[in-house]
């Protein structure tokens, strides 16, 4: 059966961002974030995280202390219940390693999540804390949600001048998202 997805940013949306995160010892969850991705569940979307990494390109992370992070991340979301479907990384940086179809707001991660995951784009939405995340809404026919958390405050007038709703947090966005 097809089901929707919730293509979450992590840094700024999910966890707070220290920029460049990679010391799992700083990892924070935003508060609400677990129970939103319990609710999202529960209304039956697979919850996948799509995430810009420029870091690994400049050379300022390695890998390793990606994975760290991610484990640290999933550790400290299952204690509360929750859980990420997968997670789908962009290393790049276009000045670094040229251009690629999988930085956001690059297509590629969805399309190839959509192809795993049999997921009803159509029905699917977008949320995090800049504009590049919630523009791949557009061309799939989904919904794009901004948070004001991280980054979101400077991307809050363009993304309500593209039409994107903006809402505090995840917590929030969720609720909006499940809203009849
Ligand atoms: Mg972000
Ligand atoms: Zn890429």
């Amino acid at each position: 059966m097809t089901r929707p997805a919730a293509f979450l940013d992590r840094d700024g949306t999910i966890v707070v961002d220290p920029g460049y995160l990679r010391d799992p010892a700083t990892v924070a969850l935003i508060p609400g974030a677990a129970e939103a991705l319990i609710k999202l569940r529960q209304a039956g979307f697979v919850v996948v995280v799509v995430t810009n990494q420029s870091g690994i390109a400049r050379g300022i992370l390695d890998w390793d202390d990606y994975h760290a992070v991610a484990a640290e991340i999933d550790r400290r979301l299952a204690k509360e219940g929750a859980g990420i479907d997968a997670t789908f990384v962009c290393p790049h940086h276009p000045a670094v390693t040229g251009p690629c179809e999988c930085r956001k707001p690059g297509l590629a991660h969805y399309t190839a999540a959509a192809a795993r995951f049999d997921l009803d784009l159509t029905r699917s939405v977008w949320v995090g804390d800049r504009l590049t995340d919630l523009e791949p809404a557009r061309p799939f026919g989904g919904r794009g949600i901004l948070v004001e958390t991280g980054d979101g405050r400077q991307h809050r007038d363009a993304a309500q001048e593209a039409g994107f709703p903006v809402v505090a947090d995840l917590g929030a966005a969720v609720a909006l998202a499940l809203e009849p």
